[in-house]
This record gives C-alpha cells, structure tokens and sequence, in this order.
C-alpha cells in the first residue's frame, strides 16, 4: 500500500485547491511546499502581494479622490516602502494563516521541502537542512508553478535591475523606473509606480500591448498612464542594461539610452520543473519548463497530473484552482465536466480592465456582425459620487438572436462588474434580461442597464430601416 492516495507537488492555487478536493473525497492527501512558501507565488510573491500594494498605493496617494478634492490632494505626502509593505505583509501573513488552517482541517499531511520524483509513484522530498524522506502515492498532482525568466543578457542584481519578484523587496520608492515587457504583470506594476509619482519608461518589443484586450480600453488606459507621466517606446528592443553607481542605463537597439533608478524585467515566466527529476517519472517539460496535459490534467503518465501556471496558458490564480479541483475529482474517480469555457480576465491596472467572452477585433475577423452597446460612469450618479469620470461598460450583442458576445469593463470595479455579465452569458441570457432588470440605484451595476438600453436602441434603428 502506498503512503497517501494523492500526492501534490506545491501549495499555489492549484495545489491547494486540489489537495482539498481530495480530502474532501475522503483520500489521504499530503502536499509538498518549500519552507515560507505555503500558498505559493499567488500569496507569497505574486497574486496577493501586487493587488494589495495597489490598494496601497490608491489609498494613499489619494488618487481616486482628486477629481473631488483637487489634483493636490494625497493622503500623505512621503509614501516609503515601509507604508506599503506594512499592508503587505499584514494581508500575507493571514492569507497563509487561512490556507494552513484549511489545509489542516480537512487533514492534509504538510510535506516541507523540495519534491522531487525518484520513480513514477514516489516523491522525495528534502527539506532545507538536506533530510530526505520518501513518500509514496497512487496519484501525483504537480502544482509547482513558475518562476521569473530571467535572460541571460541581463546583469539581475535585485536592487537596481529587478524582476517581479524584487519589487517586494525594494529598499525605496524608485524616482525613475524601466519596465521592460508591457504584459500584464509590467503594466500593473507600471500604474502602481507611476501613481507613487515614478518616472515610468515601458518599453515594449510589439506594436501593441495587451493586444488579447477591447482596443479601446487598452487606448483608455494608455491615455491614463500618460497622463501619470508613463513614456511608452513601442516596437523597441533592449539590447543591453548596465548598472552604474547612480543607476542603470537600458540601451535599446534604435541607439535610444534611458537612464532610470530601478529597471524591472518583465519578461515571461519559466516552468518550475527543472528540479524535479521528471524523467525519474517517465516525463519531461518543454524549453520553457511547461509540462503537457490532457483534457482531465493527465500527463503522458496517467496516474500523474499538472495544474496551474507549469501548464501554461492561461497562467492565472482563478483558472489554477479550477485546474486543481477538477485535477483532484478525475484522480479520485469523481465525475467532471470539463473546464467552464467562460472565463473572465481581470486586469489590475489603474485603472482596472476586465472583460469576458469575444472582443470587436475577435467577432470582425470572424465576421461574426454584432452591435455595441456602451455606459459611459460619468452619466451614472454613483460615477459622480465616487468621482470616476472615466470608467466605462461595454456589451457587445449579437443582431440575430439579442445574446450577449462580450463584456467589456474599464474603470472602478471592473474585475467585481464583469460578473455579472458572465452570469448573464453562462445562463444564456440576452440584453432584454438587461432592458427589464432594476438594479439598485445608485451603482455601477446600473452600467449594464444603460448599454443594454444603448444597444436596444442601435438595433431597433437598423430595424426601422429595413422595415
Ligand atoms: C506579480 C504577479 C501578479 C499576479 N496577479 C494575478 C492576478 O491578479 N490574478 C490572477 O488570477 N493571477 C495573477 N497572477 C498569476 C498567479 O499568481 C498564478 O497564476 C498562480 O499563482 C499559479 O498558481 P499555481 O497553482 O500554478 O502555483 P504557484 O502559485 O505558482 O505556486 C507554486 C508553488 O509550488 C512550489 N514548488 C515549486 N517547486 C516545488 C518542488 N519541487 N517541491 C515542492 N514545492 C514546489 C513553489 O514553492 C510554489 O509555492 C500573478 C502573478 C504574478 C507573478
């Protein structure tokens, strides 16, 4: 008989969540994580750390209060590094203390140290004193994550040349910074840095950034970060960044030079995989260390599955978790029906962007016709008491049967709005559940009403028409 009937490789969303799953099915289950790890890049380095130093950095610089109180106004003057960590690590420390206490509760064996595969059904794990202990299990859920890829052309120093995970450890609040990469996690960090009063520079190798998003809200949110002071060098390569006393000069290949206190790196992640002897298991990663999985998480070894960002795209906390859960259900014979298909994206720049389902771009190149109906906050009353001018509700219908194709939200609580769009849409509904719904007043839930109306009106226009 083997040790545990799951095993799972990391803490993160989705090792938990599925270390979890399987308990609750009445499995012995024990997890794996390194030491100061538990809840993994999302409550350590990642996820948890980034949004609340944004909550942070809005509470204090009084950004959202200046349409109000003026373009002076701040909550204080000097923000440190300190005034932001503090928040951090108050919200770290009772994230990971939750995630223990569940995982003890539902009687999951806490492994610490580093997992590694000695043959296909067992897992050594080495602590950090260099104890080793091997445990065995039927099913084995690799949850190990990711990790910042760092370029080898790139001199890291984890004070003036950084990657995401050294923003947490800065000594100050930079008065210039490089982000090198405009994906999600450089243009969220941007928009904190660039709120805090930093001299931003985005430099980006494409013509666009967050080209996966409604091109006018990333138009909207370039407009915002301009207006913080951000520089965007667009289709720019860097060829080199040099560390010098006063700070770094990021060179890129037009010959441009820019010279900045701190330069953050933010390009792409690797594949937590490399320590973990796969072949011992009959397994191997691809060059960017992402593992291969079937529909049910199965790997090219069936009694072993992987979850969460080792898999690749869509390399996100929400989707993690759902991977875990439904990993753990088909390793423990429960039924499942496959992953939801519609899944929101949220955005936690400042502003916020979230959206679900198709973009214009997406339908148009379908030829897929649809028509737009748009809520602009600044003719809602809750716009005007929260002082958001500039927020924004898109909905994008489909003429022939009235159904909602997409969702698209810029502006304050953009990532909590886009619910209820999704649930319009996974129920099948269309913009006449919108038209006839009473939303409470005032809010910006109120948004939908108003798009829905806008492109009631659009459609009966065409109609009368060809009449
Ligand atoms: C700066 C930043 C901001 C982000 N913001 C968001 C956001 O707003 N919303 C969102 O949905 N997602 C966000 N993400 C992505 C999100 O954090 C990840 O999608 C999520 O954490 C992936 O979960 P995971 O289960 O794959 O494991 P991870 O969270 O990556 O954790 C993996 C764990 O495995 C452990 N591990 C690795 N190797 C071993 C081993 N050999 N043995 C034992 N343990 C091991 C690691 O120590 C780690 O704790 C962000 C990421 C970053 C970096």
């Amino acid at each position: 008989m083997t040790d545990f009937d799951v095993l799972v490789l990391g803490s993160g969303p989705g090792g938990q969540k599925a270390a979890i799953a399987a308990a609750k099915l009445e499995r012995r289950v024990a997890i794996v994580e390194r030491r100061d790890m538990i809840g993994g890049v999302c409550i350590n380095t990642g996820t948890i750390p980034s949004k609340t130093l944004r909550e942070a950095v809005l509470y204090l610089t009084g950004l959202t209060q200046r349409d109000m109180y003026g373009q002076s106004y701040r909550l204080k003057e000097d923000i440190t590094v300190t005034d932001l960590t503090v928040r951090t690590r108050h919200v770290v420390g009772r994230e990971v203390d939750v995630i223990r206490n569940q995982l003890a509760r539902n009687r999951v064996t806490v492994l610490t140290g580093s997992g590694h595969f000695v043959d296909p059904h067992t897992v050594a794990v080495v602590d950090e004193r260099g104890n080793e202990m091997k445990v065995t299990a039927d099913k084995i859920i690799v949850a190990t994550g990711t990790r910042p890829a760092r370029p080898a052309s790139v001199q890291f120093d984890d004070q003036t040349i950084i990657d995401s995970d050294g923003i947490l450890q800065m000594d100050r609040v930079p008065d210039s910074m490089v982000v090198v990469g405009a994906g999600v996690i450089g243009i969220e960090y941007a928009s904190m840095f660039a709120a805090l009063g930093t001299k931003v520079t985005v430099v980006e190798r494409r013509e666009r950034m967050l080209d996966f998003c409604d091109l006018e809200v990333v138009e909207a949110l370039k407009y915002h970060l301009r207006d913080l002071a951000v520089t965007f060098r667009f289709g720019e390569t860097v060829a080199a960044v040099e560390k010098h006393p006063r700070g770094a000069l990021t060179i890129l290949e037009s010959g441009k030079k820019i010279p900045a206190s701190t330069v953050m790196y933010s390009a792409g992640r690797q594949g937590m995989t490399e320590n973990l002897v796969l072949s011992a298991a009959g397994l191997a990663a691809d060059d960017r260390g992402r593992i291969t999985v079937d529909e049910f998480y199965r790997t090219s070894v069936p009694h072993i599955y992987a979850v969460g960002d080792v898999i690749g795209f869509p390399s996100l906390a929400a989707t993690s978790m759902e991977q875990g859960r439904l990993a753990a259900y088909h390793a423990c014979d429960e039924p499942v029906s496959g992953m939801n298909q519609l899944q929101p994206i949220g955005i936690y720049t400042i502003p916020e962007i979230s959206f679900i389902g198709k973009t214009e771009d997406e339908l148009t190149d379908s030829l897929i016709p649809f028509e737009v109906g748009v809520s602009r906050y600044r003719e809602l009353a809750r716009g005007q008491i929260i002082g958001d001018t500039y927020g924004m509700l898109k909905l994008l219908v489909s003429p022939e049967d009235r159904s909602l194709l997409g969702v698209h939200v810029f502006g304050t609580g953009a990532t909590e709005l886009i619910h209820i769009g999704q649930a319009v849409m996974g129920c099948g509904g269309t913009i006449d559940y919108l038209v006839d719904a009473v939303f409470n007043y005032p809010t910006l839930a109120e948004s939908y009403k108003v798009a829905a109306l806008d492109a009631v009106n659009k459609l009966r226009r065409v109609a009368r028409i060809t009449d």
